[in-house]
């Protein structure tokens, strides 16, 4: 047995993108190297460095800035990044020059600006930091003007139609308030600045820089609310995320012996295996060692970065994990949450593994979601989400937390359109994951509160058991799991509310963008109706509150639910309250070109029009590119695997018949009848989905996606119907590609 990879003895697949031997064998190799797998990584030792030594050791952040800075360039610095001030040259110069020498001391050559481009993806350019002297050595140099500004080229970047090839030009701009951190590599470490990626015009062509605006958004409007109710500090309102990653991980051979999950990261292919999650005996139980010394490595890798993971465990489908970390300010959050995924599928390299964050990599076993967890605080205020112990908090608390219900309702559609894509689609509204359908689950106390407000407005008599805003104390809510309803897709859960549709392979900064700014929306109406009605006047507040609650309730309650979000019922009862029910990413896309989501982005100087348009242009484009991907692969799969496969056994079927006969025994055919007919579907569904992919798409990009909903995607599953029915047939030899069976449940 030769060891070629680090990792893994025997790895006959490992490396070739498509499986070299043929028939069965492939398979039968991946499986005898998984069988002899060993663990070659050295071990970790967390008694050599403990854990809280770990922490933010390769992350320049403030308190090696502190260390290293001189005093007023270090307050400077810090007037940038707490209040937004100007960063002036000579203090980048003096920043710029600590932070190499810092970098260099870990063992940099390079630096890189790291953004975040439309694809969800994360990009970097590096460049070293050594230049000729001119006198034949050179010399390390790095300059403000380098860490503040860089040019990579990307201009094969999807930007939607905002920057043509000629006009290439992007600028990457460092982002003061996301610290820059090492990323090491055995051969070396890189120092990497997270950057914003905006268009010589000025225009956003990335994720960060939407997020960014859109915090600013929400701070303006919650200072207006906090001044109401008399908190003039002004300390900075950050917005607030935990996101919790879903995934699963397999066996690289596995991996390597199919082209569907090389090539789109799920299966296109697979029969449900006999034993599935049926059994409930993977959730939350042991973690098996292999996973656990990867688990263990990976959150020391994040540590290192200043990413507080916090839980980790096994999830519902077998093979399946997640990871989650303790929430940090939206962008942090968002820029760690990138680098979360990468060090997941970096590291489950090293364990001979392949992480797979797609939405659904396995059909007929649960898929994986982000929970992206949101609420909104400052330093001196707190949690605005979290209910607090007197009236006062209590009043202020239930104001922010309509204003989330407003803007649930009101936005609705948006809130479907940022977790829509291919992947996601196989995922919402499966009864494993909240429906396409947005609602919000507010648990049955805080509805009962709800309820009772609605009950009485200020002016009006009180009814019995009526809750009067600003002088009753709430009844306390639960704050944690229990009763906890898995169906919403978002939920308040005692201090926060959790949005569960997101996708596990998606960025999170789109659903931040989208819950900051309609948050900053309604947050902006209701101060205006408060200043409107108090005129000024403290003692008034109370009053105009409960009415304003009132009216929020009445206008927008109807997005409030609490019940089963699977159930058949809900649907109907949510079409008769008018909620949206987008199935689809080529039906939820498009609410993004309605006026009211273009006024939204516009007044809160979040996305102009074009860039909203080159948004929706983006997403379009990738929905339709995946599934054509998805879709050439099937065809491939199916004529040079499955269909050969399917061929050789159905021969061998007929053989044993016809030298039966000669023999003079008769043989039933039964079986060779309901392969035969499988193979002629089979036939049949390629030929089908031939000519779906020369017939092609016409029109624009929404025409486009409508026709691979309603074409493209139901000719790729009746081919895979039948391919699935031949597995449950063919000998067990001759099939090709590692089965579900196989891949989840060997370790
Ligand atoms: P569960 O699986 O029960 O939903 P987890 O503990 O896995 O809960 O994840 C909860 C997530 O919510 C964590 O990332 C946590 O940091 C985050 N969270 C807690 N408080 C807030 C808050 N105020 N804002 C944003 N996220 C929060
Ligand atoms: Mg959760």
């Amino acid at each position: 047995m030769h060891s070629s990879s680090s990792t893994n003895g025997a790895s006959p697949a490992a490396g070739s993108g498509r499986a070299t031997v043929t028939g069965g064998s492939a398979r039968q190799a991946a499986i005898a190297a998984v069988t002899n797998y060993r663990n070659t990584t050295a071990p970790l030792d967390f008694r050599e460095t403990p854990a809280q030594e770990l922490f933010a050791a390769n992350v320049f952040s403030k308190e090696k800035m502190r260390d290293r800075l001189p005093k007023a360039v270090f307050k400077s610095l810090m007037k940038t990044i707490e209040d937004g001030e100007k960063l002036d040259a000579t203090t980048a110069d003096v920043v710029a020059s600590a932070m190499k020498d810092w970098a260099i001391e870990n063992g940099a050559t390079h630096y890189a600006h790291v953004f975040y481009p439309l694809t969800g993806l994360t990009a970097e350019k590096h460049d070293s930091f050594l230049s000729p002297n001119g006198q034949g050595s050179a010399i390390a140099d790095f300059s403000g003007g380098q860490l503040i500004q860089g040019e990579p080229d990307g201009s094969s970047f999807p930007t939607g139609g905002i920057r043509q090839t000629f006009e290439a030009r992007g600028y990457t701009i460092w982002d003061v308030t996301s610290p820059a951190y090492i990323l090491e590599n055995a051969n070396g470490t890189t120092l990497c600045i997270p950057t914003a990626f905006v268009s010589w015009t000025g225009e956003a062509l990335d994720k960060k820089t939407p997020v960014l605006r859109s915090m600013q958004a929400l701070n303006k409007q919650a200072q207006r609310i906090l001044k109401l109710f008399g908190h003039t500090d002004e300390a900075l309102v950050s917005s607030t995320a935990g996101p919790e990653q879903e995934y699963f991980l397999i066996d690289r051979n596995f991996f390597f012996a199919r082209p569907d999950l090389i090539n789109a990261g799920r299966t296109l292919f697979g029969a449900k295996p006999p034993k599935g999650q049926e059994f409930d005996d993977h959730y939350f139980g042991a973690i098996p060692d292999r996973v656990l010394a990867f688990m263990l490595e990976t959150e020391r890798e994040l540590l290192k970065l200043g990413i507080p993971i916090k839980t980790r465990h096994n999830e519902v489908a077998p093979g399946q994990y997640e990871l989650a970390p303790v929430f940090e300010s939206a962008n942090l959050a968002t820029d760690h949450q990138q680098l979360m995924m990468l060090t997941l599928r970096r590291v489950a390299e090293r364990y001979g593994m392949t992480c797979l964050t797609h939405e659904k990599p396995f059909a007929g076993v649960n898929g994986s979601g982000k929970h992206v967890n949101w609420s909104l605080g400052s330093a001196s205020q707190g949690n605005l989400l979290d209910p607090g112990d007197t009236p006062h908090e209590n009043a202020q608390f239930l104001l922010f937390c309509a204003a989330v219900i407003r803007a649930v309702h009101k936005h609705q559609g948006l809130l479907r359109a940022v977790v829509a894509s291919a992947g996601n689609d196989h995922r919402l509204g499966a009864n494993e994951a909240p429906p396409a359908i947005i609602s919000i689950f507010l648990g049955d106390q805080l509805t009962d509160v709800f309820e009772q407000i609605k009950a009485g407005g200020a002016n009006s008599s009180l009814p019995k058991g009526t809750l009067t805003v600003g002088v009753d104390v709430l009844p306390p809510l639960p704050k944690d799991a229990g009763d906890r309803n898995r169906t919403s897709p978002f939920a308040f859960t005692g201090n926060r509310f959790e949005f569960r549709a997101v996708g596990a392979n998606q960025s999170i900064a789109g659903p931040l963008v989208a819950m900051n700014t309609i948050v900053a929306e309604s947050l902006d109406y209701c101060a205006t109706k408060l200043e409107e009605a108090t005129g000024g006047d403290p003692d008034k507040l109370n009053a105009a509150l409960q009415d304003l609650l009132t009216q929020i309730m009445n206008d927008h309650g109807a997005v409030v639910f609490n019940g089963d979000g699977y159930s058949a019922e809900w649907h109907e009862e949510a079409e008769q309250r008018g909620l949206l029910n987008l199935k689809t990413t080529a039906d939820a896309l498009p609410v993004l070109k309605s006026p009211e989501v273009q006024e939204l982005f516009a007044k809160y100087e979040v996305l102009s029009e074009r860039e909203l348009e080159s948004r929706l242009e983006t997403y379009l484009e990738q929905y339709c590119l995946t599934v054509h991907v998805e879709a050439n692969l099937t065809l491939e799969m199916a004529r040079t695997m499955i269909f050969p496969a399917a061929i050789r056994y159905q021969s061998e079927l007929a053989t044993t018949c016809a030298n039966l006969k000669v023999v003079g025994f008769e043989f039933d055919t039964d079986t060779l009848d309901r392969v035969t007919e499988l193979i002629k579907y089979l036939q049949d569904g390629i030929a089908a989905l031939e000519d779906v992919l020369l017939q092609g798409e016409d029109g624009d990009l929404i025409a486009q996606a409508n026709f691979i909903r309603d074409t493209t995607i139901p000719a790729m599953n009746f081919v895979r119907k039948y391919a699935d029915e031949l597995e449950g047939f063919v000998a067990d030899d001759l099939w090709p590609l590692p089965t579900y069976q196989e891949m989840l449940f060997i370790r």
